[in-house]
């Protein structure tokens, strides 16, 4: 890629200054390969593809060979860990290489040890690096805003983990990977001008309306607190409503332009269960799927408290954050009213006579007491859906009674939804439908038995996975077993944030 030259002016993450990051060059990877790339990244980010498939593109990406104009750091952040101060962290095995005039940071995961990588090896093994690959695509389809992947090269390197493994380099490209933890780094050291430096180019690079909002007294820091809160209560509202558990939402995972970042021990959901950890190394479950929204407020007022020297009042800064309270159940009562086929409550309709009320709560509460899986819930609601709505018949409901133990319960509500899925118009609602209930999320087992292949030697499922996952909507006739139950084995697959 055309790297962008320096220049103080453009506001990039470089040109905010030695304080922010170290220059180093990234570990050499014995033996590179490809495993997989993303043409739709490579698309979106206007990257040439015929770049992409090049052999300095491998050496490039690998991290043994740097493209002339860019000049790779690490930087650095603090953060707080389960609820904890936690100090100075930083990239510990990320190395951003630059951005490219297209206005992407290019960064590699697993690069090596940098100045921030404290016990760690600076690198990442094969099996994390697939998952983090694969899920960072998934979620684009989705239409869940998140870093992307480029690509994903494995090497014969030895990695030290539970067991030995191979280590692996995934490429990953957003428009920055600014987190909260950047900000509570310097609010902490009490450096002034460097969080105002920071904030200034967050702002104008990726929030300018805020320097002429009106609201909250017209001060630019305190809307881009806003602005931060309501794209994080979005990204929570599409978290929850794909079932999607994150696993690790320390402060230092945010992210301040609201994309899922940093994948580890992530999963999405099997069978409907609020209460579920997926982070082996979560004790006391405080990123347990239903607490996140949650956690992403005390996240945020962490954010907050690390804005108040810039916004300057305590009061403008608690208001700033007031959104997220109403942002989030909104967007996600759209989110699962969608899932439903209906449309959103008339404006003024009192919350405990809206649909979300009437119909998604017992829904979610009846899916848990039955442990049903959830993303066949929704598939096989979209069909019975769709069927009606191209034979003109009444709702074939057992599909889904198959699948739910409480058939009394069930009934129950599947005639409440029957009645308000008579206002609306079919074709529309399968629309809907179609769009939100995707047929293929990457669960659990899905990633290890394509990890199991590549760490065999055979990357073709990784690749097929990517297709499959990129088009999570589609019905994948060859792939339908992906899009089927989970075999017993997943629920013993235990995944922790060593990878
Ligand atoms: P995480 O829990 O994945 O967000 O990681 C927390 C911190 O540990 C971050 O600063 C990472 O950069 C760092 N880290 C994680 N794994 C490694 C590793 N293998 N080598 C060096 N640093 C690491
Ligand atoms: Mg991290
Ligand atoms: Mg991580």
């Amino acid at each position: 890629p055309q790297w962008s030259q320096p220049d103080p002016l453009s506001g990039r993450f470089e040109a905010l200054g030695g304080a922010f990051f170290t220059y180093l060059q990234p570990t050499p990877l014995p033996s590179p390969h490809w495993i997989a790339t993303s043409a739709s990244t490579a698309e979106w980010m206007q990257l040439s593809p015929q770049w992409l498939a090049s052999d300095e593109a491998l050496q490039v990406l690998a991290g043994n060979a740097v493209a002339q104009g860019s000049r790779p750091l690490a930087s650095v952040y603090s953060g707080h860990q389960f609820g904890v101060w936690a100090g100075q962290l930083g990239d510990g095995r990320a190395i951003l290489l630059g951005e490219t005039e297209a206005g992407f940071e290019v960064q590699l995961k697993g690069a090596g040890r940098t100045p921030y990588s404290r016990m760690g090896d600076g690198r990442a093994v094969l099996r994390s690096s697939i998952r983090e690959f694969l899920c960072s695509e998934a979620m684009a389809a989705l239409g869940i805003p998140t870093t992307r992947a480029l690509a994903l090269i494995g090497s014969p390197q030895p990695i030290a983990r539970e067991t030995m493994e191979s280590a692996a380099v995934v490429t990953r490209v957003a428009e920055s990977f600014v987190r909260f933890g950047h900000f509570e780094h310097f609010a902490a050291r009490d450096m002034q001008a460097e969080l105002k430096a920071l904030a200034d180019l967050v702002i104008d690079r990726h929030y300018p309306e805020c320097r002429s909002a009106t609201t909250l007294a017209g001060n630019a820091y305190a809307n881009f607190l806003q602005a931060v809160s309501e794209r994080t209560a979005r990204l929570l509202a599409q978290w929850q409503a794909v079932g999607f558990c994150h696993g690790v939402m320390n402060t230092d995972n945010m992210s301040v332009l609201g994309l899922t970042i940093d994948y580890g021990p992530f999963q999405f959901l099997d069978a409907f269960d609020p209460g579920h950890i997926c982070n082996h190394s979560d004790n006391q479950g405080r990123y347990a799927f239903n607490r996140q929204p949650q956690v992403a407020y005390w996240n945020l007022y962490c954010l907050g408290q690390a804005l108040l020297p810039l916004i300057g009042d305590e009061e403008l800064t608690i208001a700033a954050l007031e959104s997220y309270k109403s942002v989030f159940p909104a967007a996600y009562a759209t989110q699962m009213l969608r899932k439903l086929g209906l449309p959103e409550d008339e404006a003024g309709t009192p919350a405990a006579e809206g649909r979300f009320a009437l119909l998604v709560n017992p829904l979610l509460q009846l899916l848990a007491d039955n442990q049903v899986d959830y993303t066949i819930f929704f598939t096989r609601l979209t069909e019975a859906v769709q069927q009606a709505a191209a034979s003109g018949a009444a709702l074939d409901f057992e599909p889904l009674r198959d699948i739910i133990l409480d058939r009394a319960g069930f009934d129950a509500w599947s005639l409440m939804y029957s009645e308000h899925l008579a206002q609306t118009d079919k074709a529309q609602a399968t629309d809907l439908m179609q769009k939100s209930n995707p047929r293929f999320v990457l669960r659990n087992h899905l990633g290890e038995t394509v990890i199991r292949a590549a760490q065999g030697g055979d990357f073709a499922p990784v690749q097929q996975m990517l297709a499959v996952l990129q088009s999570p909507y589609a019905p994948h006739p060859d792939h339908a077993d992906w899009a089927g139950f989970p075999p017993d084995w997943a629920s013993s697959i235990e995944i922790s944030c060593s990878s």
